[in-house]
């Protein structure tokens, strides 16, 4: 019970919670005052009211990103509500800022029908440069994010969706070259239908995955195409469903290359792992335990198998931090109305490239024992190496340029080197 204390005190001690606004121009004098609000401040709302792109260069807009829930999906402790979803909120404002220097506000809605989030939201675009949703259950999430981005021109962006789908993807692509496999051939399974399972498909393909090789499970087992056709899936899962005959996961997992576990722990055995095809891949991200543990995984087999978790004491750990704050900071940085396709491939792209570089040794020595050499027990970057800020976060602008999708540009190299400085 240590850990639960500690973070009990971690969280009360004063001032209590984790954040706090803090002022960046002088407010020492009378003049301070009446330039910092009235009357000074007209001049600036008035260049607005002529040309709303000026908020960038008035306001925090452009380094501020709301991170709204409603607290119905948060990690694993389920639909807990918007007051008990704060200080992960609070928490995700810490991440952003620690790793990417991004401002949050973190939003909280008392809220649980699609249509009522998706107006809150939306009416809150003039405050914010992005939108991080968070921990709002499935499917509703598909839905909520879908119209969010359509009707807004800042990126609006489900972590719980998309993270797992970039760092995974990015796990993917390395493992796919160790083992010599083409992502086309891939025969991939999903354990899990959920938020973050249905994004990870989709991404994988986009990766170049055929969705024909993909079989998704849920709790239910295979998804059919029957199913679908009796109802008995939500639209999103249906997308993913299987010809021919159901089954259940050990089916699903026999003679399959990669195995991405999006769903509980514990239940994928060994003999499952062994059933699999040659040098497979399996990602089991169940969160806190994986659905496979990584010492069962390994010694299910005698050759290579790349084995990544949600952990931070295991190798490969798949951890949202890699992504979202320099997903946001590259987009920030050129104004992005989006996070689209384009920049999620090009986050992907980036941290496979880097988990193929040399290993400075303060990030070796920052994790102790762990083999920090690209291979199988390291296809992915760690969360603390500093690289992944300046290797990532230009990725993400150069595809926003070039995906139409920046209201500003910037020297890609330039931009680098100050994220570096
Ligand atoms: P979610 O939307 O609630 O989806 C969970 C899915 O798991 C559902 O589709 C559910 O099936 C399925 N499921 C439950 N029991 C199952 C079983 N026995 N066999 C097969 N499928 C089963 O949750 P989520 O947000 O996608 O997250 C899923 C898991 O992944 C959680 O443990 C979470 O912590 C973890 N996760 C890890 C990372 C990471 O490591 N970076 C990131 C995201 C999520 P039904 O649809 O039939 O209910
Ligand atoms: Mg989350």
């Amino acid at each position: 019970m240590g850990l639960d204390d500690d973070a009990r005190e971690y969280h009360r001690s004063e001032p209590p919670g984790k954040i706090e606004i803090s002022t960046t121009k002088p407010t020492n004098t009378q003049r301070d005052l009446s330039l910092a609000y009235s009357p000074g401040v007209a001049a600036p709302c008035l260049d607005i009211d002529e040309d709303p792109d000026r908020a960038f260069e008035y306001t925090a807009k452009g380094n501020m990103v709301g991170v709204v829930s409603n607290g119905s999906a948060v990690l694993g402790l389920g639909d807990i509500g918007a007051q008990a979803s704060k200080p992960v909120m609070e928490g995700k404002g810490v991440l952003f800022k620690r790793f990417a220097d991004i401002d949050v506000f973190d939003i909280e809605i008392d809220e649980d029908d699609p249509d009522e989030i998706v107006r809150s939201v939306a009416a809150m675009e003039p405050t914010f440069g992005g939108i991080n949703l968070e921990d709002i259950k499935a499917p509703e999430c598909f839905e909520i994010e879908e119209r969010l981005r359509e009707e807004m021109d800042i990126p609006v962006f489900h972590d719980d969706q998309h993270g797992t789908a970039i760092i995974s993807g990015a796990g993917l692509l390395n493992a796919a070259d160790i083992v010599d496999k083409d992502l086309a051939d891939l025969d991939i399974v999903f354990s899990g239908a959920g938020a973050s399972a249905i994004a990870t498909a989709k991404f994988y393909v986009s990766l170049g995955a055929e969705a024909s090789n993909i079989t998704m499970c849920d709790s239910s087992g295979i998804i059919t195409e029957e199913r679908a056709a009796a109802g008995d899936v939500n639209d999103y899962k249906a997308q993913f469903a299987s010809e021919g005959a159901g089954g259940d996961l050990a089916d699903a997992m026999e003679g399959a290359d990669v195995f991405v576990g999006l769903s509980v722990g514990g239940i994928v055995s060994q003999e499952m792992v062994r059933s699999m095809a040659s040098d497979p891949v399996i990602f089991a991200m169940a969160n806190p335990d994986p659905e496979i543990t990584y010492e069962d995984a390994k010694e299910a087999r005698e050759d290579t198998v790349i084995m990544g978790t949600g952990r931070s004491d295991y190798p490969n750990q798949v951890n949202n931090v890699l992504g979202f704050p320099f997903l946001f900071r590259g987009a920030l940085d050129v104004r992005a109305t989006d996070i689209n396709e384009d920049m999620k491939r090009a986050a992907a792209e980036a941290l496979a490239e880097l988990a193929r570089q040399d290993v400075p040794d303060a990030v070796v020595k920052a994790y102790g024992d762990q083999p920090l050499k690209f291979g199988p027990e390291y296809v992915i970057p760690k969360p603390l190496d500093p690289r992944v800020l300046f290797e990532v976060a230009p990725a993400v602008a150069e595809a926003a340029m070039e995906s139409g999708v920046a209201r500003t540009g910037v020297d890609t190299d330039e931009y680098a080197e100050r994220l570096e400085a």
